[in-house]
């Protein structure tokens, strides 16, 4: 009978791979000696993993003097001088490419921010044109780039099923026709789970293992992470609480249905009444900025929105008992106590055990920090059953590193 037993090396060496990133994600730079030690692991082990890293180009080792002086020792930190990885947050209006080090720190230089495209012919040809501005093949090798979409996709297929606010994306695989175009690893993430990867690497839910993360940015998704793992449902689609239906008579979603959930309590839905009063289309954005001129009043209209709003999240939370709710969107900067305001609503409309247990924390992810983050997991990606993408299999490709396919710039 064959036997996987030849597989076990490898994947006992991708295991130590990932054990040193997390060492270093976790503690900072590092020399190969406190690497080992707290690994718990013997010193060949870890120079064996640190060995491949290095090739892969995710570490870079330095030199640091003890005291000034003496000889230098050699120091290794998640590589953010030689290496990078970009990227792109794809919005209703506006599309965001951002550059940043394997440790995740984004870049300020070099944020580059553009209309989004009514084509999707129009976005390819943007995006590389915008990307290859911030390829710098002389200093800089570029491991990848993340895109994070608000939509449905597909991960198997790498493909757009369905974004009802930015349907140039349907059917489309732009991770699939960048990583061509650029020549460097591509990987697509449904918004809100590039959020709750910002939030769980580099945000308030570095300890969690049960939490929601409610985005109201662009319509209203939801990732549920719990007992460490996203929840994805039968095919990755899970969490659409955006479209549940609320009112048969309700607006015409970007879905095709009429009053879905998402167009009565979201930062769009607020964008939308603002709109029909004013007699114009207005962004959120546009919407904060005249309101905070003192130009702009939508008491009323944020009014309505609450109200719907503090339904939903009372639903999530006699829903899924997390431990924290994450909510992101831009509405709750209309008024100093609207968060709070919000809240309190919420805890008269939940079950009283289940809202005591819950925290409800503003996101301090972003979605640029999404996209970067989900990139850097793909990068770094092993078969240990951790947190979100690989656990739920949602990559086509569970293998490690991938140092043969990571083009170099
Ligand atoms: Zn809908």
């Amino acid at each position: 009978m064959p036997t996987n037993a030849s597989a076990q090396p490898q994947l006992l060496s991708r295991l130590n791979e990932r054990s040193v990133m997390r060492v270093l994600q976790a503690h900072g730079p590092c020399s190969r000696a406190d690497v080992s030690r707290r690994m718990n692991t013997s010193a060949p082990t870890v120079s064996k993993a640190v060995a491949s890293l290095l090739r892969a180009g995710l570490l870079e080792e330095f030199d640091v003097k003890e005291n000034g002086r003496g000889r230098p020792a050699k120091q290794l930190r998640l590589a953010n001088e030689t290496a990078q990885v970009l990227g792109l947050v794809i919005d209703a209006s506006e599309c965001r490419l951002v550059k940043a080090g394997i440790d995740g720190v984004l870049r300020q230089d070099g944020e580059v921010a553009f209309e989004t495209p009514k084509t999707y012919e129009r976005f390819l040809r943007e995006t590389v044109h915008h990307a290859r501005a911030l390829l710098n093949p002389n200093t800089v090798t570029t491991l990848g780039l993340g895109i994070s979409i608000p939509g449905l996709i597909d991960y198997r297929r790498e493909q757009g099923l369905l974004s009802p606010n930015v349907p140039m994306t349907n059917g489309r695989s732009p991770s699939r026709d960048l990583s061509e175009q650029l020549g460097v690893n591509c990987v697509v993430l449904q918004e809100t789970h590039a959020l709750c990867l910002a939030e769980r690497r580099y945000g308030a839910a570095q300890e969690l293992d049960d939490f929601g993360m409610l985005d109201i940015s662009t319509g209203l998704g939801l990732g549920i992470v719990s007992g460490g793992r996203l929840l994805t449902g039968h095919s990755g689609l899970a969490g659409e609480i955006g479209h549940i239906p609320i009112d048969v008579n309700g607006r015409l979603c970007g879905c095709g249905a009429r009053g879905c959930l998402e167009t009565v309590a979201s930062d769009s839905a607020l964008a939308w009444l603002v709109s029909e009063r004013v007699g114009r289309r207005m962004e959120i954005g546009e919407i904060l900025n005249a309101v905070a001129r003192g130009e702009l009043s939508v008491e009323d209209e944020l009014e309505l929105v609450c109200k719907q709003l503090s339904f939903v999240l009372s639903t999530v939370i006699n829903l899924f008992n997390p431990a924290s709710l994450f909510i992101y969107g831009r509405l709750f900067e209309l008024e100093e106590n609207l968060f709070t305001r919000v809240c309190d609503e919420a805890r008269r409309r939940s079950l009283g055990p289940s809202f005591a247990d819950c925290k409800l924390v503003r996101a301090r992810g972003s979605k640029r920090q999404g996209a970067v983050a989900g990139i850097i997991e793909y990068l770094t990606d092993s078969l240990v059953p951790d947190f979100p993408i690989a656990a739920a299999g949602l990559f086509q490709d569970n293998g490690s590193l991938r140092e043969n396919a990571i083009a170099r710039r």
